[in-house]
């Protein structure tokens, strides 16, 4: 402090008060957990470098920690695969199951951000119960762009980083290596979409309702989005 005070001679003593206080006080959506909230190719895991770049948090995707489990074959991974292939929600106890765990790693203690969990009012539940969250960014889009940024989807598997053949075109260099996930199809999707609005969509109230939850317009470019998910953070 004193090393602070001796720092700050000569400055306007209003500029000395905004640094400490900002200094004592982090911001307040950046405290605890961040989820991230919206339908299937909305845009969550795009957005999701950004906001682990201005937080430093880990990013967990429930979604991502599954189809490894199914691509090594293990009990959990043979439990999903049928669900996720149908575009349909994994069961809550397997996913409350697998964050209770994630959760215990050393990086999460200062919260984390969640890509695509919860799903359900059980799982809000249950991580309220576990973990304090203190933002939740809905990312908001309406159907009718979904399944083309659905369809158009493609991932680099060796950066895990996301491409759209329209939207957002991976370089030349590149292009040969990149998948497309298996439930990336038209009619996979609009079970997905379904999934959303019947057991998903509810949570945006029941979010709203705790002061927690951050409108975005999903609707504009990727920069775009990010730039307002950025502000609101910051601000
Ligand atoms: P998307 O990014 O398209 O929304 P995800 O990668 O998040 O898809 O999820 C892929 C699939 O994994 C989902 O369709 C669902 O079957 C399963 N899944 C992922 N997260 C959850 C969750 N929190 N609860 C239930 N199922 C989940
Ligand atoms: P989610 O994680 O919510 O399922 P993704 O981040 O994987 O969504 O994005 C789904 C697809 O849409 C990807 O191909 C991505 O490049 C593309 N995409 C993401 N954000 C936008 C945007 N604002 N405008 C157009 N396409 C987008």
């Amino acid at each position: 402090m004193a090393i602070l005070r001796s720092s700050m001679v000569g400055t306007k003593p209003t500029l000395v008060w905004v640094c400490l206080i900002t200094m004592t006080f982090p911001r307040r959506r950046m405290n605890g957990s961040i989820v991230l909230f919206g339908p299937p190719g909305a845009g969550k895991g795009t957005q999701a470098t950004r906001i682990v770049d201005l937080t430093s948090k880990p990013q967990v995707s429930t979604g991502d920690m599954l189809r490894q489990a199914v691509s090594l074959g293990s009990e959990l991974g043979l439990a999903a695969k049928v669900f996720m292939e149908a575009g349909e929600l994994v069961p809550d106890e397997v996913i409350i199951g697998l964050i209770a765990e994630r959760l215990k790693g050393n990086d999460a203690s200062g919260g984390v951000l969640f890509d695509g969990y919860p799903r359900t009012i059980a799982q809000a539940e249950e991580l309220a119960s576990i973990a304090e969250v203190s933002a939740v960014i809905s990312i908001e889009v309406p159907d009718q762009s979904i399944i083309e940024r659905i369809v158009g989807r493609r991932m680099d598997p060796e950066t895990g980083a996301i491409y759209h053949t329209k939207f957002n075109p991976a370089p030349e260099s590149i292009s040969g290596r990149l998948i497309q996930r298996k439930d990336d199809n038209e009619s996979t999707v609009r079970t997905r979409l379904s999934a959303y609005h019947e057991q998903t969509s509810p949570l945006a109230g029941w979010y709203e309702n705790q002061g927690l939850l951050i409108r975005i317009n999903g609707d504009q470019s990727i920069e775009d989005v990010g730039d307002e998910i950025i502000s609101h953070l910051s601000s």
